[in-house]
């Protein structure tokens, strides 16, 4: 892979572009999807975006989100676009098979690749050019950092500023994590410059639930969720029967794991998730208890020393004794 600003030049050529994410993209994914969008058509390309599945509601609002693709709502026509592709962008995840059904289709593409993302461990073999920056706190960020770098920085319009501020604060916590450094906050006052509504993007991201998804947070939180307090640990699981009975959809889920870590003395929170093909794991921690590695070595998973995901394929009961078992091997690292 080479370096971000070897494909800088390449700007300058109009050319057929795809950027694609993480399946299921949240608002970092999206964010900067969107945000890399705006500004490459600003600057004439034909651009798409084609996320492999769909995607939460409380994206629905964002700019240019009603051009995006879902690969898997309609194969045929996103792989068309693919197919007349020059360059795709990667954008927050580094490695292939978290784009599920796209995973072939990006590797068998003859085309230029470029990643950009902040996740551990990148396939860099997988990409012609690109950047892959753990200490950054987010992809929105990345892409902010490529077009000032690529000497665009008069170019970041009023649109370009709300996709890539969604993505900075979904991923930072509302700008509360550790990797939210200086230059974030440098990024964000270039976008508050440019009038954006930060008020606005924060309400259409979290106070956009329905009642069924409070009452279903109440449900897990009152009888899905176990505290083991000789590990600083709390996990929650959830059946399928649990989704349809609250007729949960997609995002619905997102976050209950960080509620765990409110609790005064829990350093590391768990949820797992029946979904249909899938047992999906999510994993946060507080300090220095790393739940990449452990995502890695235990749940086919990764992501973030902070905050990592994963997946099993046994039920969810035993997926869910696999992870209690693992505990007194980590009761160390946890104290
Ligand atoms: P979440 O728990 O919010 O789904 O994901 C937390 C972080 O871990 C995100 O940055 C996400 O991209 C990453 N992640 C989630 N699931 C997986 C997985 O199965 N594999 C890898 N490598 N990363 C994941
Ligand atoms: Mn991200």
């Amino acid at each position: 892979m080479q370096s971000i600003s070897q494909f800088y030049p390449l700007l300058l050529k109009k050319s057929t572009i795809v950027i694609t994410s993480h399946q299921k993209p949240d608002g970092d994914a999206m964010g900067s999807s969107l945000g890399l969008y705006h500004f490459l058509k600003l600057l004439g390309h034909d651009v798409t975006v084609i996320s492999p599945t769909n995607w939460a509601d409380f994206l629905a609002w964002m700019p240019g989100i009603e051009t995006v693709m879902n690969y898997d709502g309609n194969k045929p026509k996103a792989q068309a676009v693919l197919d007349k592709a020059d360059v795709i962008f990667c954008l927050d995840f580094n490695i292939l098979h978290r784009t599920k059904n796209m995973e072939q289709p990006i590797s068998d593409a003859k085309c230029i690749k470029v990643l950009i993302d902040h996740h551990q461990q990148p396939q860099t073999e997988a990409f012609n050019y690109g950047i892959s920056d753990t200490n950054k706190s987010s992809t929105c960020e990345m892409v902010y950092d490529f077009i000032v770098g690529a000497g665009y920085s008069d170019s970041i319009n009023k649109e370009i500023a709300t996709c890539l501020y969604t993505g900075a604060m979904t991923d930072t916590g509302s700008f509360r994590f550790p990797a939210t450094t200086g230059s974030v906050h440098r990024m964000v006052a270039h976008f508050m410059d440019l009038g954006i509504a930060h008020t606005e993007i924060h309400s259409n991201i979290y106070d956009s639930f329905l009642e069924n998804r409070l009452r279903f947070t109440g449900f897990v939180l009152s009888s899905r969720m176990e505290v083991f307090y000789e590990y600083n640990t709390a996990i929650m699981h959830v059946y399928s029967n649990d989704l349809k009975k609250f007729e949960i959809k997609t995002g619905d889920t997102e976050g209950l794991v960080n509620i765990m870590l409110t609790m005064q003395g829990i350093r590391f929170a768990a949820i797992v998730i029946d979904r249909d093909e899938e047992r999906k794991w999510s994993f946060r921690s507080k300090g220095d208890f790393d739940v990449n590695s452990f995502a890695r070595a235990h749940f086919n998973g990764g992501g973030h020393f902070n905050a990592a995901g994963g997946s099993s394929y046994d039920s969810v009961d035993e997926t869910r004794n696999k992870f209690i078992q693992l505990l007194p091997e980590y009761e160390a690292q946890l104290q």
